[in-house]
C-alpha cells in the first residue's frame, strides 16, 4: 500500500513536472449510449508513430482519445492568461507584517538572557536547561507560524498584478498549473469527428474550457 502511494506519487510529480494539464483535461469520448468517458487525460513522450508529446485519455479500457500536448496547451493557456489577466492585472499584493514579529523578537531576547544568566551563574545547570528548554519550544512554535503566514500571504498574491509577461518569464510549471487550475475546473476534450483524418490540422474547437465557478466576489 506505502509503495503504491509512492510510486503513484513519483509517477503524478513526473506527469506535472512536463505537462501543464494532466489531469485537467478529460476525455470527451461518448460511447453509443451517449455515456461521457470523462477519465483525466495524462501527458506522455513520443512514442510509435507519434513524434510528438500526446495527451492521452489515461482510462484503459478507453483510450480513445489523445492530441498534440504543444497544441492543446498553446490554445489552452490563451484561454487561461486572457480570464487572468482579466481578474487579477489591476489587483495589488497583499503586504502585510505578522502579527507576531514582535513577541517573536522578545522571545529571541530571552533566549540570550538566559544563556547569559546561566554564563553568569545566576542560573544552576538544571534551572538553565528547563529554561531553555520552554523558551526554545516557544520560539519554534514562534516561527512556524510566522512561515506559515507568510506563505499563505504569497499565495495569496501568487496571481496578483498578473500579466503575459510574468506567466512566460515567471512561473515554473508548478506556478503555471496552480493557475490554471484557479480558472478551469476541466477542459474536456472531444474526439475528432467522424471521418476527419487524425493528420487533420489541430482544431482548437474540439477543446471545452469548464471554468470555475468565480469564488468569493
Ligand atoms: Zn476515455
Amino acid at each position: 500500500m506505502k509503495t503504491e502511494g509512492k510510486k503513484n506519487y513519483r509517477e503524478l510529480a513526473e506527469a506535472t513536472r512536463r505537462f501543464l494539464l494532466t489531469n485537467i483535461l478529460r476525455c470527451g469520448y461518448v460511447d453509443e449510449e451517449g455515456n461521457l468517458c470523462g477519465a483525466k487525460m495524462k501527458g506522455m513522450g513520443p512514442s510509435g508513430t507519434n513524434k510528438h508529446d500526446r495527451y492521452r485519455c489515461a482510462d484503459t479500457k478507453c483510450s480513445r482519445v489523445s492530441r498534440r500536448a504543444d497544441l492543446v496547451d498553446k490554445a489552452i493557456e490563451i484561454v487561461v492568461i486572457k480570464v487572468l489577466t482579466d481578474q487579477y492585472s489591476a489587483v495589488e499584493p497583499e503586504d502585510k507584517q505578522w502579527y507576531g514579529e514582535e513577541s517573536l523578537a522578545k522571545l529571541r531576547a530571552r533566549q540570550q538572557e538566559i544563556k547569559e544568566s546561566y554564563k553568569s551563574g545566576i542560573f544552576s545547570l538544571a534551572e538553565y536547561l528547563e529554561f531553555k528548554d520552554a523558551n526554545d519550544a516557544q520560539i519554534s512554535e514562534s516561527e512556524s507560524d510566522r512561515k506559515k503566514f507568510y506563505a499563505e500571504q504569497s499565495a495569496q498574491n501568487f496571481l496578483s498584478g498578473f500579466s503575459e509577461d510574468k506567466w512566460h518569464e515567471d512561473y515554473d510549471m508548478r506556478q503555471k498549473r496552480k493557475a490554471v487550475a484557479t480558472v478551469l475546473s476541466a477542459v474536456i476534450v472531444h474526439p475528432l469527428p467522424k471521418g476527419r483524418a487524425r493528420s487533420a490540422q489541430f482544431d482548437p474547437e474540439l477543446l471545452e474550457p469548464i471554468f470555475k465557478a468565480k469564488s468569493t466576489e
